[in-house]
């Protein structure tokens, strides 16, 4: 396991942890607990969630895609079609893998595997 991104919030969270799944990279988003455990406060600084990877042989894969994101290039899943979440209905870019409000996963064949 290897950190690999720290969030500014959840949506940053879980878009980077899409766009690595939809590449094939083993990801989860950690940190996200502290927001829930305590109470009367949804702001904790120093508690940012963090996408970790964890096959550490993914990470360098994982740092160069987050890289492009970071700088706004091109990204490698960028030209499917948006979708919408069946559960939810939210909105999501096409390289989100799971929705990042209820983590249902993109509906219909993936490209993750191979
Ligand atoms: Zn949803």
């Amino acid at each position: 396991m290897q950190k690999v991104f720290v969030a500014q919030h959840h949506a940053e969270a879980y878009f980077v942890d899409g766009l690595l799944r939809a590449n094939g990279i083993e990801s989860e988003v950690r940190g996200e607990a502290l927001f829930t455990t305590i109470g009367g406060s949804s702001v904790i600084p120093g508690a940012s969630p963090e996408v970790w990877v964890l096959n550490p042989a993914q990470v360098s894969q994982a740092a160069e895609l987050i890289r492009r994101y970071s700088k706004g290039e091109a990204l490698p899943e960028s030209a499917g079609p948006a979708w919408q979440c069946p559960n939810c209905g939210e909105h999501h870019e096409s390289q989100f893998a799971t929705c990042w409000q209820c983590e249902t996963a993109k509906p219909g064949p993936t490209s993750m595997g191979s």
